[in-house]
Parts: structure tokens; C-alpha cells; sequence
């Protein structure tokens, strides 16, 4: 009977790796997620009841839960070595040449990309991974593996046997896509973005919660298996094989003949790689010949038997003309070079962001230099360096810009902050212009029929000067506009009645509170209700509000206490603009909830996951997306999620049915 029940488990964990593989290796998913996790919750549930089956490497293992603090030292079985670099077809053959003193006999050579992320070395055991470590300085790292397990593509048993113990080398990356992403919600929560992939994946190495790492997109590409060199005929069936066994190795590699077939395969990436769903700075050409590789050894640092090819970021020199200031919607002054035109990856670029006051100190850039661009991953291309050997005699250092370039108001800049701005909120044209369009733009209080420059137009003609004067507008005020029929100035005008009705959680929005983003919006106006109670706040009454950190709390008093946002507000009120809660959403809502903390998981009946995530919000309640400790109650409807399931039970979270949720509502 027991001997079943081990061998169900065992066919479950095979099935659900076998998902795995062809959902993040094959990128061709066999079933739904639905149904992985149906399976993975049936094969938690006997795990659950069966504990003396537990396996370490079993696929409920992905989803972390974990808090490492220290992460313990390992000496490498087998240094990490770092690589030489090479730049020119002429460094490639001079390392040809070299190889060539110590070995007779033609050579083959394996061409891969350079995945840029953070390396790790990876050991297996009769078929199991047992432990991941970083490279560290190269003789030792941290182990990593907690983390390293919930990196979906990588496998923790193999698909097929290979060696019995082997270590493989690869590189953690985070794909661009899921970048991006993780980026979207700092922005959203109003925090700091992550500067590049590499950095945040090999940041994401170190996390103390695996849980964490196991959110985050991370990916493994291997590229080196360390075996014994005398069994095995090359670098390129080591790699086929391990990729057969389920490792992700990427197909973009080639063997190549000669150094000639070597530079065509660097070229070809060259323009290729902007279309890598991940980052690479270059190609690794390595000897093929593993009985090669072992005759020409190590230096110091790096194997000879292999060496990076770079790939140049595009650079050009050209003359800087002209240092140019913008001002933004908020009054954030950004430095602008103005260039003579030059060619570079293709576009004409004439002008370069020079970011501010320090960028251009630490650079030294001033009129008349010959400067240095590229294009980095951003569009805006940058100035990299000043060739000093051709500055003119006479050149003198930039002066920073001490007043706006639109209203001579004096710049001012806060301490910590890396920008300066232009104080004449209220006087500053392309301030109110800004602000004015942030309004009525289409997810603040979306009016139909005004555009961006119809605005500044009407703000040149005197007609507005904040967006309170909008609704003070007529339609024989805009008609004599230039190239503006009747029509469209009625539609403008019924646009901005309109607006009336937008709810209050936008038109908070809509006001252009410094870092009063749409979802801080939608927090205040549900925890003040009315924009009295929110202007009446204290710093330390908006900090207890959820996600309202320093900085939100900082902006929100400072807006309040001026007198001209007060008059503001106090006209739109005088309109009839929402700002309170409408009452039909008051009568919803309650503080019944409040201390609460929900995770809600599987399908439900009566209400659908949003009315249910939305009536916790509306009644104080905090919503969680993972269990711990704090959470009160895990709503579950059918087919909840199994990770979670043996999670709470861990912890000892209640769990209680929709019903059961309905009735704390009612009661
Ligand atoms: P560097 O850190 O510049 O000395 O370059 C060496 C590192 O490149 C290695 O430690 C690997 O982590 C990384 N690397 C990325 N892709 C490859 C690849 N295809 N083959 C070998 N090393 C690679
Ligand atoms: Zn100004």
C-alpha cells in the first residue's frame, strides 16, 4: 500500500518536472496552468500526509519560504576563472597565435554569446542538484542554493541519467521582459527603479527570503560542464548533453573552423542581439577539443583555451554647440547638450540628455568640447567623455543655468536631490501648461475633446491659468482660436462639464500632487474620503496610511499648505468636481476589516476574486499576496493553491470559505 503511494508521489513530481521543463526550456506548455496546479496541489497535499516521502528537490520545493541570514562560505571543488577580453578580429588572431605555440594540429572553436548576469556553479548528484554556489572571488562563494531552487528553469532532477557527479557552470540573467515588469510596479508604488538586469539578478542571488527570489523572473543559461576531460571529446556534446538532461543551454552556438567563421559569428550578433529576449555584452570563443583545453591550461586569472569578444557600444565624437535647459511638468530642470549632428547606430542624433549639475562637473563638459555619445539601452543617447586634446584655448567651465529658462524664476535645489527646479509653480508657463494636460489627460479627469496643445494655446491667450479656470471656460471664449470650429469648442466645453462626474479617487489624481500617483490616489481618497480630511492631515496621520511613505507624506502636506492650492480646490468644489467618495461607495464601506490582513486564493461562486478583493479594501481590510505570520485569514474558494494550503497550515493561518468572509461582512 505504501509502496503505491511513494511510487504516485514519485510519477507526480516526474509529471509536474516534465511540465516545467516544457513550459520554461521547450516554451510550449502541455496544460494549463490551471492543471499544473491542481497536480502540484495533489502532490503537496500527499507530501502533506506522507511526510517520510520528503524530497528536497521535489517541485513543491519551488516556491521558497526560506529566510537564509548568513549564506555559508564554500570553497570551489574547481576555481572560477574570469575570462581575457578581446575587441578586434586582430586580438582574436593574436590568441590564435598563441594557442597555436602550444598546440599542433587544426583547432576548433565554440562560439556562445556572453550572457551578462552573475555566474554560479552548480553541483549534481546521482541526478540531483545539491547545492549552488556563487563565484565569489573564485576559489569561494556563498551557497545559494534555497534560492537558486526556485528558478523554474532549472532542473533539480534530471531528465536523464548523466554523470553521476558533475558541477556546471551558468549564468543567473534576468530576461529583459521581466525587467521591465518589476520595474512597472516600482515605478507604480513610487519607488526607485532597478538600474540594470545584471545588477538586480545577481542582487536577487543575495535576497534573505526565497520567496522573494522565487517572484522575481530569474533564469539560468548554462555554459560549462567541469567533468573529468579524459572521458569526453568536446566542449560542444558536453553542452548537447547537458541540454538534453533539461539544462537550458541557448542554441546559439556554433562551431566554427577557423578565426574567420569565429569573426562571422561575432558579427552576426553584433546586430543580432538586439533582439535577445535577454541582455549580452559579446561572444566567448573557447578551444573545442576538450583533450586541447586540458594541454593549454590556466593562466594566472583566466583558461587559455578561451577568451570574450566585447562588443562596442557605438561611440562618435562631435562638437558640443550649445547647453540647453528644459523644464518639466513638476519643475525638474534637465540639462540638454545640443550637438552637431552625427551618425550613430543608425539615427541622426543632434542631441544628448547631460542629466545635471554633477554629470556635467564630473565630466568637465563645456560649449566648444569635442564630446563623446553613445547609445546606451535608452533611446536619449549620452555623452560619455570629452576628448580634452581637442579643447580649444579659450574654452571656460560650464556655469549651471541659476534661473528657469521659461519664467528667470532662481533655481533652487533640495539637498538629495540629484535635479534642480524651477520654485514658480504657479507662474512658470510650461509648469501650468503641464499640469494643466496632466488634468485632463485620460486617466485623470479624461476630457474629451481638449488636447495638449489646444491647452497651451488657450494659456497664451490668457484664457487659463490653472485647470480651476477650465471650467470658468465658454465656447465664445475659445471659438476665435485659431483654426477652431464651433463644433469643437462645444465639445470641448460639454468635455469639461463632464468632468464633473469623474470620481473623487481621480480627480486626486488628477491634481498632480507631487508622487500622487493613481494607485496613492486611490489609497488616500479611500482612507480620508474627502480631499478636507486629506488637506487637514498631518505628516504623521498620512505615514499610518498604507504605502504612504516620508516622501508621499512630505508632498502631500507641502501641497496643502499653500494658500494657492487651497483657492484651488476650494473653486473646483464650487464647480461640483467630486472630491468626496460618492455615497454610494461610503455605504459599502466600512472599517469592520481594519487590521486585517487577507490572502485570497482558488475560485469562488458568489463573488468574483476582484468584488471579493475589493469589498476587503472597501471595509479596511489589507489584501496580501503571500502568507506569513501576520496574515489573519486565507480566503479559500476551490482549488486553492497547494503551495499556499501547506504554507498556512505551517503557520497555523485560519482559513475560512466565502461564506464564512460574507458572514464576518454582515456581522
Ligand atoms: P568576466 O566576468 O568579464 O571576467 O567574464 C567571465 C564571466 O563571463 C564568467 O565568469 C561567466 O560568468 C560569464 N559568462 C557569460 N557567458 C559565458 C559563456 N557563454 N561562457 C563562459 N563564461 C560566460
Ligand atoms: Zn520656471
Amino acid at each position: 500500500m505504501n509502496n503505491k503511494i511513494e511510487s504516485h508521489i514519485k510519477d507526480l513530481r516526474k509529471e509536474l518536472e516534465k511540465h516545467n521543463y516544457s513550459y520554461y526550456i521547450k516554451d510550449d506548455a502541455m496544460i494549463s496552468d490551471y492543471e499544473f496546479d491542481v497536480l502540484l496541489k495533489k502532490l503537496s497535499d500527499l507530501e502533506g500526509k506522507y511526510p517520510q516521502y520528503f524530497d528536497e528537490n521535489s517541485p513543491t520545493q519551488r516556491v521558497g519560504g526560506t529566510v537564509t541570514k548568513n549564506f555559508e562560505t564554500v570553497v570551489h571543488k574547481n576555481r572560477m576563472y574570469s575570462l581575457d577580453n578581446s575587441y578586434s578580429l586582430d586580438d582574436l588572431l593574436d590568441w590564435e597565435k598563441r594557442i597555436k605555440k602550444i598546440i599542433e594540429g587544426p583547432i576548433e572553436y565554440t562560439c556562445e554569446l556572453k550572457y551578462d548576469g552573475a555566474s554560479i556553479n552548480l553541483t549534481y548528484e546521482a541526478g540531483e542538484l545539491i547545492k549552488a554556489v556563487t563565484r565569489g572571488d573564485g576559489f569561494q562563494g556563498d551557497d545559494v542554493t534555497i534560492n537558486i531552487k526556485t528558478i523554474r528553469s532549472l532542473p533539480l532532477k534530471l531528465r536523464k541519467p548523466f554523470l553521476d557527479s558533475f558541477e556546471i557552470r551558468g549564468e543567473i540573467i534576468l530576461p529583459l521582459e521581466g525587467f521591465h515588469k518589476m520595474n512597472e510596479v516600482r515605478i507604480l508604488v513610487g519607488e526607485e527603479v532597478y538600474a540594470n538586469p545584471r545588477n538586480t539578478a545577481s542582487g536577487s542571488l543575495k535576497l534573505q527570503d526565497s520567496t522573494e527570489v522565487g517572484k522575481r523572473p530569474l533564469d539560468c543559461l548554462l555554459y560549462q560542464v567541469v567533468v573529468d576531460k579524459s572521458k569526453f571529446t568536446s566542449h560542444f556534446d558536453l553542452l548537447s548533453e547537458a541540454r538534453d538532461c533539461g539544462f537550458k543551454v541557448p542554441t546559439a552556438i556554433f562551431v566554427a573552423k577557423n578565426i574567420d567563421e569565429v569573426f562571422d559569428f561575432v558579427k552576426e550578433w553584433d546586430t543580432k542581439r538586439i533582439d535577445l529576449p535577454f541582455e549580452t555584452d559579446g561572444v566567448v570563443i573557447k578551444v573545442n577539443s576538450l583533450r586541447q583545453q586540458e594541454e593549454l591550461g590556466y593562466t594566472a586569472k583566466a583558461p587559455r583555451w578561451a577568451i570574450a569578444y566585447k562588443f562596442k557600444t557605438e561611440q562618435q565624437s562631435t562638437v558640443l554647440k550649445e547647453i540647453t535647459y528644459q523644464v518639466g511638468r513638476t519643475g525638474a530642470i534637465t540639462p540638454v547638450a545640443n550637438l552637431q549632428a552625427v551618425q550613430l547606430g543608425g539615427t541622426t542624433v543632434r542631441r544628448a540628455s547631460l542629466h545635471n549639475e554633477d554629470q556635467i562637473e564630473k565630466l568637465d563638459i563645456r560649449v566648444g568640447d569635442t564630446v563623446f555619445v553613445e547609445k546606451g539601452g535608452e533611446i536619449i543617447p549620452k555623452i560619455v567623455g570629452v576628448d580634452l586634446l581637442q579643447r580649444p584655448l579659450n574654452s571656460v567651465a560650464t556655469i549651471y543655468a541659476k534661473r528657469c529658462p521659461e519664467c528667470k524664476t532662481e533655481l533652487l535645489r533640495k539637498e538629495g536631490d540629484a535635479k534642480h527646479y524651477c520654485p514658480n509653480e504657479f507662474g512658470c508657463p510650461t509648469q501650468i501648461t503641464g499640469r494643466i494636460q496632466h488634468f485632463i489627460s485620460r486617466k485623470a479627469m479624461d476630457i474629451d475633446g481638449l488636447g495638449g496643445e489646444t491647452v497651451d494655446l488657450l494659456r497664451k491667450e490668457g484664457l487659463i491659468q490653472s485647470y480651476a479656470d477650465l471650467y470658468d471656460l465658454s465656447v465664445d471664449q475659445i471659438l476665435p482660436l485659431e483654426r477652431m470650429a464651433e463644433k469643437s469648442a462645444q465639445n470641448i466645453v460639454s468635455g469639461i462639464k463632464k468632468s464633473k462626474a469623474i470620481p473623487f479617487e481621480k480627480v486626486l489624481f488628477a491634481l498632480g500632487i507631487r508622487f500622487v500617483g493613481e494607485t496613492v490616489a486611490k489609497k488616500l481618497a479611500k482612507y480620508f474620503k474627502n480631499i478636507d480630511s486629506l488637506m487637514n492631515a498631518s505628516f504623521e496621520e498620512l505615514v499610518l496610511v498604507d504605502e504612504i511613505g516620508d516622501k508621499i507624506a512630505k508632498s502631500i502636506v507641502a501641497y496643502s499648505n499653500d494658500y494657492l492650492n487651497i483657492e484651488l480646490v476650494n473653486r473646483l468644489k464650487v464647480y461640483g468636481v467630486q472630491l468626496e467618495l460618492s455615497a454610494e461607495i461610503l455605504e459599502n464601506q466600512s472599517d469592520k476589516l481594519k487590521g486585517k490582513i487577507f490572502v485570497v486564493s482558488g475560485v469562488f461562486h458568489k463573488m468574483s476574486r476582484n468584488e471579493l478583493k475589493k469589498s476587503i479594501e472597501d471595509n479596511a481590510g489589507k489584501i496580501s499576496s503571500s502568507i506569513s505570520k501576520k496574515t489573519t485569514f486565507i480566503i479559500a474558494g476551490d482549488n486553492m493553491g497547494p503551495a499556499k494550503l501547506e504554507k498556512a497550515n505551517i503557520l497555523g493561518v485560519s482559513i475560512i470559505s466565502e461564506d464564512e468572509f460574507i458572514a464576518i461582512l454582515k456581522n
